[in-house]
């Protein structure tokens, strides 16, 4: 913890991800999503969370077995070590949506993109580059990829703000709109019937040497071998096209996140790739959020809702590394990374 910020970067993408603590507000940049090249360190991002990093480990991905149980989906998490700012205050009580009635169909060639983190919720942030703004930018790029190749994208966020923000009179937020958010991602890919959901992301690490590319995946899925084809065809893809246009990167591997954040021997996979779990109040409560902005009215928990399509979640290398940014601030690197993410996917789809 001798250096805050950098400790704040190593988990932005858990922040957002498999979520954590309350975030806090913070002086980002709102602006248009572009990464700017300025040389100085911006701003950490929101989220103070602080479980133990994640190994830089490769994992070789072989053949999986599906589990036949999600026995660490319901496994209620122990508060986080470190949440910072008070619990929020929420103006308008979101109730959230029933469960929408999946079916998932593998014909469809809707893909829905996800640009990690927005809004109040910064992500990763080094050497001119933000990490929303990236992820964003990112999306975009990929979007136009795809909608080329005759697939349907649709992206959890176009604008630099929380999945969940549009319609509610006043955003909650903390863990409370950390969780709606997240949420509110999954449910659009749910409700939209996706063939496959994409997270798109760049890492961010307390130590300055960590680089690379990893995608990460589930293993405690009905769907998890689907799981690990998506994530190995959106790495292999990614690291092919930064290859062919000349830019190096370290292959971190594939990476299975269901037991990702080990703390006090529970485990936390990123929310948008895990199973479905319980929040009890009281959870919602320790973690600094307003239970009346997640709770149905006389309710003591509530269960999350997962995706019910392959997903993988992409970490395009680390912004806390000066050569793995200037590479993310290089427009012929970021092409070619879209062009990966896009490939990748096309052949899960097995429509290259
Ligand atoms: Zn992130």
């Amino acid at each position: 913890m001798r250096h805050v910020a950098l400790v704040l970067l190593a988990f932005a993408l858990l922040s957002a991800c498999a979520e954590p603590a309350a975030g806090r507000p913070t002086a980002a940049p709102t602006s248009a999503p572009v990464v700017v090249a300025t040389g100085a360190p911006t701003s950490p991002p929101s989220s103070a969370e602080a479980p133990p990093s994640t190994s830089t480990t490769i994992v070789t991905p072989t053949s999986r077995e599906t589990p036949a149980a999600e026995s660490q989906a319901t496994a209620t998490p122990t508060a986080p070590p470190s949440i910072t700012g008070p619990a929020p205050s929420v103006a308008t009580p979101v109730t959230p949506p029933p469960p929408p009635p999946v079916q998932f169909s593998a014909d469809t060639r809707t893909v829905v993109i996800d640009p990690g983190h927005g809004g109040e919720e910064v992500g990763a942030a080094n050497f001119g580059v933000v990490e929303k703004h990236s992820n964003l930018d990112m999306a975009f790029r990929v979007e136009r990829l795809l909608a080329e190749r005759g697939l349907r994208p649709v992206l959890t966020r176009r604008e630099d703000v929380r999945a969940s923000s549009a319609g509610l009179a006043a955003a909650p937020t903390g863990f409370s709109a950390q969780r709606i958010d997240l949420q509110a991602r999954v449910d659009l890919a749910n409700s939209e019937r996706a063939a496959a959901y994409v997270s798109i992301h760049s890492n961010g690490s307390n130590s300055g040497a960590e680089r690379g590319i990893e995608v990460y995946y589930n293993s405690q899925r009905p769907h998890a071998a689907e799981n690990l084809r998506l994530a190995q065809a959106v790495h292999d893809g990614v690291l092919a096209e930064l290859n062919t246009a000349g830019y190096g990167a370290v292959a971190r591997g594939v990476k299975d996140d269901s037991c990702l954040r080990a703390f006090q021997g529970r485990c936390f996979p990123l929310f948008v790739l895990g199973p479905d779990r319980v929040t009890t109040r009281d959870e919602i409560l320790r973690r600094g959020g307003n239970p009346d902005a997640l709770l149905p009215p006389g309710a003591s928990e509530f269960r999350s809702r997962a995706t019910q399509m392959p997903a993988a979640l992409v970490e395009l290398y680390f912004i806390s590394n000066a050569e793995d940014a200037a590479i993310l601030r290089s427009e012929p690197a970021r092409e070619a990374m879209a062009r990966g993410i896009a490939r990748g996917i096309a052949r899960f789809l097995r429509v290259e």
